[in-house]
């Protein structure tokens, strides 16, 4: 086993397994760029390298479920490695959509499994076992090997009464650990939190009293578009409330027509109508279910919000749900647009104050109930930042697992299994690879010289005459420094400054002046400068040009 992303972080999941040397994959996801630490980056994703090295030997990459941090980064994924792909209906549907749009659907083929088909890939044994989740149709993955069964859970909750009915198949888990289950590996996002979430059953009840409070008010839903079990149950409440539902947003209207056409969201077709609409409906006739509940800056809700949607515009007859949870460092950016959404005179219901939002992912006493029915030979806990994992590894411990059964491993551990051994071994580089734009390049020297941009910039240049003395007054271009306008006196001492360092350094070299001492010359003048005038710490860089 090889684990490439997610042991360490909440995003970018991806398992490698080898067996008779072939590989298979599970997921391939994004995750969410942090701007405090990587700026501008939009996307991290699993490093290729190691992968790539053995690209002939991958046989299949299997997605555990529609969620972008299990299945988003596949298209970058297809351009390093050609592979086919397999999952669930609605997985392998989102899987296409996004492949095709990419254009690489030339590159893969897409294979439905059933729940509780069981089906080769290479030479692997791959059984997949229905699981509940936030998106409908997620599977538990099954290996079957010489060593006995792995499982991987993918991310799940244990939901008694999900909205289509499909139970985590427990029992055959329980099955598979009476014969023996060598490793699982299992979700750990909710490791910390006691107790068991809520069904997602009960936030259809709650959205149906907020709805029936309110038969004049116009309602805009927001929750993640692949949560489709959630969108079905907010156009049931607003349809038995006699109104009509609007998806909006780009994601939202994909998924309600592909889910739609896979019979896995049901909304009748005179109760569906498009945003051209809006316009035209009383506030009681229409519910608005739409994307952005995470406050990304380009999705529905953070443009109404700000006023920058084409088809709606929020004000006071309206009431915004988010039928949402921030993803951990989203927080701010949710509750500025909750804000603005305040501001502009909406009433906002979140779930700090209604039961309108349930996690997907299994609580600890979920956990112990799929331990309970595993009773694996090893545990590696997935799917989280480092202390979910421990947290996850200190409750298998304390439902008796001995500790050196337990490998908390973080991002590019390499385990194998041999007989009833298990070896750690040196592990892969999994650096993040950080996604902005339309080139690869981006590296860690990339991003730290944003971080120090964002201090604002001085660039001086130099220009020496055919004597190597300075032709002219050094001169200095600044962004986000300072005020120049406030402040030009600073820049002209700054510029008297550097003069006089060049002066002193062209005297002193025999026989002409360097260019390139030149300019550390400059670049150090200027640095000192900086720090003890204006005790800031912009990024400094300095050209010197001699004239021929
Ligand atoms: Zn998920």
């Amino acid at each position: 086993m090889t684990f490439l992303g997610g042991l360490g972080d909440v995003g970018r999941n991806c398992t490698v397994v080898e067996q008779s040397g072939k590989l298979l994959v599970i997921d391939f996801g994004v995750m969410f760029g942090d701007p405090a630490i990587m700026p501008g980056v939009q996307h991290v994703l699993p490093d290729m390298g190691w992968l790539n090295s053995r690209a002939r030997d991958v046989v299949g990459l299997v997605v555990t479920h529609g969620h972008e941090d299990h299945l988003g980064g596949v298209p970058h994924f297809l351009r390093n490695i050609e592979v086919p792909l397999y999952g669930s209906a609605l997985s392998m549907a989102l899987a296409e959509h996004k492949v095709t749009e990419a254009r690489l659907a030339d590159r893969t083929s897409f294979h439905v499994i059933g729940d509780g088909e069981r089906r080769r890939i290479g030479p692997f044994d791959v059984e997949a076992l229905p699981i509940t989740h936030s998106v409908p149709q997620s599977l538990c993955i099954v290996l079957h090997t010489p060593v006995g069964a792995l499982v991987h859970t993918g991310d799940f909750k244990i939901d008694p009464s999900p909205v289509d009915g499909r139970l985590t198949d427990l029992g055959r888990l329980r099955a598979l650990g009476d014969e023996g289950i060598a490793l699982l590996m299992a979700d750990s996002t909710n490791a910390d939190r006691p107790g068991r979430s809520a069904s997602e059953t009960e936030i259809g009840a709650t959205l149906r009293r907020l709805f029936s409070e309110r038969p004049d008010r116009r309602l805009i839903v927001s929750c993640f578009a692949s949560h489709l079990h959630r969108v079905q149950q907010i156009c049931d409440a607003a349809i038995s409330e006699g109104r009509v539902v609007v998806p909006v947003g780009r994601s939202m209207v994909n998924n309600v027509r592909i889910a739609r056409q896979l019979g896995v969201l049901d909304i009748a077709e005179r109760s569906l109508f498009g945003a051209e609409h809006i316009g035209r409906l009383d506030p009681g006739e229409l519910c608005i279910v739409c994307t952005g509940s995470q406050g990304e800056p380009g999705a529905a809700l953070s443009q109404i919000a700000s006023g920058a949607h084409s088809d709606v515009t929020t004000g006071a007859g309206d009431t915004v749900i988010l039928s949402s949870h921030p993803i951990p460092g989203n927080e701010r950016s949710v509750f500025r647009m909750v804000s603005r959404l305040a501001r502009q005179g909406a009433e906002v219901i979140h779930d700090g104050h209604e039961q309108v939002h349930t996690s997907g992912h299994a609580q600890r006493d979920e956990l112990r109930e799929l331990h309970q029915a595993c009773r694996p030979r090893w545990f590696v806990p997935i799917e989280g930042e480092f202390h979910m994992l421990a947290r996850h590894a200190g409750l298998a411990r304390e439902m008796g697992m001995k500790a050196k059964r337990v490998l908390t491993l973080t991002d590019g551990a390499q385990i194998t299994l041999k007989g009833n051994e298990l070896q750690v071994r040196a592990g892969v580089a999994a650096p993040y690879h950080y996604v902005d734009g339309a080139l690869d390049d981006l590296d860690t020297e990339v991003i730290g010289e944003r971080l120090a941009l964002t201090a604002g910039f001085v660039h001086v240049t130099v220009v020496l005459d055919r004597k190597g003395r300075l032709a002219a007054a050094p001169d200095i271009a600044s962004r986000g420094w300072l005020d120049v306008t406030k402040h030009a006196d600073v820049v002209e001492a700054l510029s008297d400054k550097i003069a006089r360092a060049v002066e002193q350094a062209v005297k002193g070299s025999r026989p002409g002046p360097d260019p390139d001492d030149i300019e550390r010359v400059a670049r150090r003048a200027t640095g000192r400068f900086v720090g003890n005038r204006t005790r800031r710490r912009p990024a400094i860089s300095a050209t010197v040009i001699p004239l021929a």
